[in-house]
């Protein structure tokens, strides 16, 4: 028999609607608080910075299945399903007796799972009579899926950047431009918030948490302009669920069920998106798979961090959010992950780990780069340095399962390509780069500064 490698959906087999695990959480995720006064946000609050919609999403914890509207399911339909792959090479070359399956959300012309929650967010605003979009974005890629989606649905979009990737991934910034976007590198003067930092550490290399406060900046200073968020957020997450959804499908045309199930984390919502509708199986039919979230062990929010109140940007302009936090002022190494560099977790994914119905794993960046060229030169695919942690984690307990003669079946999210970050893997072919470790102090000095609220 041929080795089947490929799982594709037909068209009228994608899901139509995404999965809210917030309805079937045993322990419901704490409320954003407002900063001024601790008060729990409603989604008319939320609503002054975000699509209406996506602020009821945000904070709807009834309402397990919530419905693609039908425009967005078009645009999806573009480039999904997106594969379930055997990855038959890279056991071989582990000499594993596990079983491998990725799903490659590499296979849109953005290159990223970004797009899947791009596109709902620019179609809310639309329909809500909002003219421009703004966000940040740290390697580039949701920048470069919010600018596509914007000109989609007929909107002007605004990004900032982190200055740091901008400089070490040029051609993203050159992506987002093509498709009509303003691209600023953040910290930036443009904002309040920018000159602050700037005035602070004029050579601040930027981070998510300050791109994030000068975006919030503009939307809140801008009419009809509203803010967009590439992960972190519930919403965002909940649109993710698309890539789990549809691998939940074809793990079954595949015969198997995965016993883990693991994706890179930034601020959650790919490894959210793979992993909740089958944690719904562990919550509400008694299966017991693993749910491994791989970060970089220079910016390790759910192994070190703390579960605490804490605000989503450096400067302090979104509401307080409860997550596994290394402290909204933590400024992260230097690595070429940018898409891992970020103080915390979305809200969610923090309540379940705190439950221990999750967990997270901290890998060192040149053990993410020796995972990625391995998993290259295996499949043939050249992951983004994001993704290479992933493989890294599935890597560990594909070596686990050889050593314990065990036939686990590890499905893992290729959450990007890394065609775009060659310079990076040129850094790491020529022995450039390093892994950073943190101290315990200085984790303690940066998170014992927040208010203790839980
Ligand atoms: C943004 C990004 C990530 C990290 O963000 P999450 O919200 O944690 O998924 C991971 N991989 C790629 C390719 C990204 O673009």
């Amino acid at each position: 028999m041929t080795k089947q490698k490929k799982f594709i959906l037909q068209e009228n087999q994608i899901p139509t609607q995404w999965y809210n695990i917030q309805a079937d959480m045993p322990n419901k995720p704490l409320p954003p608080l407002n900063p001024a006064n601790h008060q729990p946000l409603t989604a008319e609050d939320l609503s002054h910075v975000f699509a209406a919609e996506c602020a009821r999403q945000e904070l709807d914890v009834t309402h397990q299945w919530i419905d693609i509207p039908e425009p967005v399911l078009e645009k999806y339909k573009y480039y999904r399903s997106t594969p379930l792959v055997r990855a038959y090479a890279l056991e071989e070359a582990l000499d594993t007796p596990a079983h491998i399956y990725f799903k490659n959300e590499s296979v849109n012309p953005l290159g990223s799972h970004k797009i899947n929650s791009a596109l709902p967010q620019c179609y809310y605003c639309k329909e809500e009579g909002t003219t421009n979009v703004t966000t940040e974005t740290g390697a580039g890629q949701w920048g470069a899926a919010l600018s596509y989606a914007a000109k989609v649905f007929g909107l002007d979009a605004a990004v900032y950047q982190v200055k740091i990737s901008m400089e070490q991934k040029p051609y993203r910034s050159s992506i987002m431009r093509t498709f009509g976007a303003a691209v600023t590198g953040s910290p930036s003067m443009s904002t309040r918030a920018g000159k602050n930092i700037l005035t602070v550490d004029p050579t601040h290399p930027g981070s998510l948490g300050t791109a994030i406060s000068e975006a919030v900046e503009l939307a809140t200073t801008t009419p009809h302009c509203k803010y967009t968020l590439g992960s972190v957020l519930s919403h965002v997450t909940l649109h993710q669920t698309i890539i789990g959804l549809e691998a939940e499908k074809q793990m079954e045309m595949a015969g198997e069920y995965p016993d883990m199930v693991i994706a890179c984390f930034g601020g959650g919502s790919n490894f959210g998106g793979l992993a909740f509708p089958f944690l719904r199986h562990n919550i509400l039919d008694g299966k017991n798979t693993e749910f491994i979230a791989a970060e970089p062990d220079s910016c390790p929010k759910l192994t070190r961090g703390v579960f605490q109140y804490d605000f989503g940007d450096e400067a302090g302009y979104t509401p307080l959010i409860p997550m596994f936090t290394l402290g909204h002022n933590f400024k992260p190494a230097n690595i070429h992950a940018g898409g891992l560099r970020y103080h915390g977790a979305g809200s969610i994914v923090s309540q379940l780990i705190k439950d221990k119905m999750m967990h997270g794993v901290d890998i060192p960046q040149l053990e993410s780069f020796q995972s990625g060229m391995l998993f290259a030169r295996t499949e043939g695919i050249i992951p983004a340095p994001e993704s290479c942690h992933a493989i890294a984690a599935t890597i560990r307990e594909a070596v686990r399962c050889k050593e314990a003669g065990e036939k686990k079946t590890i499905l893992f999210n290729l959450s990007g390509h890394g065609l775009i970050d060659m310079t990076s893997y040129d850094r790491y072919i020529n022995g450039d780069l390093q892994n950073y470790s943190l101290s315990d102090k200085e984790i303690r000095d940066n998170t014992s500064t927040l208010e203790q609220i839980i």
